[in-house]
């Protein structure tokens, strides 16, 4: 009779045996479990570089959070505008580019502030110089990868834009509601509730519930945190769900470091205490940093490149399509190259197909195609990231 052990050691060499497979341990090291490494240090040589955005009415703490983010004082040339200025002032889009490194990583981060926003008396489409500034940038990104030299392309996309929202309101404002709808299919938004420390937590509570609503009401699609991988553990999926909770996250900026409890913070020094930036009890400051920092930038530049520049860019050729069928013709400012010289047999395809096409009704064609290519839905919509939109 054969011992149960030894049973189950034959069933097993045998299972091996028939399924031709090397069991795990008796299999050779071939070395592609190095790729992550190999990423990892073609990365770390390159580089890495992020747009940020602030968006805001002035006075609400913009420069201050930056600077308190990146721990750098990018703002040391700023021209502050008395009130009668501020009046007439127009939104103005101001870049400021600092390189950091941290460990031997090096960050290029583009600062694009945008002075004059909602401060005027009259309003009305002030956000428009942001979204041309936007498009542009991705115009640029559209014509440098559809140009000859495509190994240095510089990105100036906007990853993220914060949006400040005023403490001292009863949710958005119309401007608000108007500034985040125009840009929402452009750019990730996260939304921010400033200078937290004029409220007191429960007013904080009922201002992040009702602009939670209002977001909702107004269809708003602000930047939504991806879900968290079921095999991370408990703390990481602990830590996600606060964060999600959290938003839209309420900050404290501070350019001086005080003393509380015997240590130097950075903090806001009042008459009956010191407010904390960096207290997790006191803000949201220190998991908005985490956030756009440690936890989701690379997350922010995937969305940017595979939702929203992916919708302009399927606009951009959708456009240039429309206007080839109309008119036979191309008006566009990204330059057409010379393709190879079709044989006959495809000449003949290509001309069956040209009669189809000015036979139709080239403007319906145009409108139909027009509406089947609307903008690519961003995972933000349901919880997932759609295909781009192919024509
Ligand atoms: P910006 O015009 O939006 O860039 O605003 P600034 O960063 O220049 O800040 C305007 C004023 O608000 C300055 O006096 C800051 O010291 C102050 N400030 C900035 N952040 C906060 C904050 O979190 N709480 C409070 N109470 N004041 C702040």
């Amino acid at each position: 009779m054969v011992p149960e052990k030894t049973r189950a050691a034959q069933d097993e060499t045998s299972e091996e045996q028939r399924s031709g497979k090397t069991p795990d341990h008796e299999k050779q090291y071939v070395g592609f479990a190095t790729l992550p490494n190999q990423v990892h240090r073609k990365s770390v040589k390159k580089g890495f570089d992020f747009t940020l955005m602030v968006a805001g009415e002035s006075g609400l703490g913009k420069s201050t959070l930056v600077n308190s983010l990146f721990l750098t004082d990018l703002y040391k040339d700023r021209k502050l505008l008395n009130a009668e200025e501020r009046i007439n002032q127009t939104v103005e889009i101001i870049k400021h580019t600092v390189d950091i490194e941290e460990k031997g990583v090096k960050l290029k981060l583009t600062i694009v502030d945008t002075p004059g926003f909602g401060d005027a008396v009259n309003n009305t489409e002030c956000w428009k110089p942001i979204t041309d500034y936007i498009d542009q940038q991705f115009e640029q990104y559209f014509r440098d990868e559809s140009g000859l030299n495509r190994k240095n392309i510089q990105d100036n996309r906007v990853h993220c834009c914060l949006y400040f929202i005023s403490p001292f309101g009863h949710g958005l404002r119309p401007v608000d509601v108007e500034f985040m709808k125009a840009l929402h299919e452009k750019v990730n938004i996260v939304p921010l509730i400033a200078k937290a420390d004029c409220l007191i937590p429960s007013e904080i509570r009922k201002l992040k519930e009702r602009i939670r609503e209002e977001i909702d009401k107004f269809g708003i699609k602000v930047y939504q945190f991806p879900e968290c991988d079921s095999d991370e553990d408990e703390e990481f999926k602990q830590q996600d769900r606060e964060l999600k909770e959290s938003a839209p996250f309420a900050v404290i900026g501070s350019n001086t470091v005080v003393e509380a409890k015997g240590q130097r913070v950075r903090g806001r020094l009042y008459p009956w205490g010191i407010v904390e930036v960096e207290n997790q009890a006191h803000c949201d400051f220190v998991k908005l940093r985490n956030m756009l920092i440690r936890t989701h930038m690379h997350d922010l530049k995937d969305v940017t490149c595979d939702v929203h520049y992916e919708n302009y860019r399927a606009q951009c050729i959708q456009q240039m399509t429309s206007k080839l069928t109309q008119d036979n013709r191309i008006e566009s400012p990204i330059p057409i190259l010379p393709l190879p010289t079709p044989d006959t047999e495809t000449e003949k395809l290509i001309k069956m197909k040209d009669e189809e096409v000015t036979t139709a009704d080239a403007r319906d064609a145009a409108e139909d195609a027009a509406a089947d290519a609307g903008p690519v839905r961003g995972r933000y919509l349901e919880g997932r990231r759609d295909p781009p939109v192919t024509i």
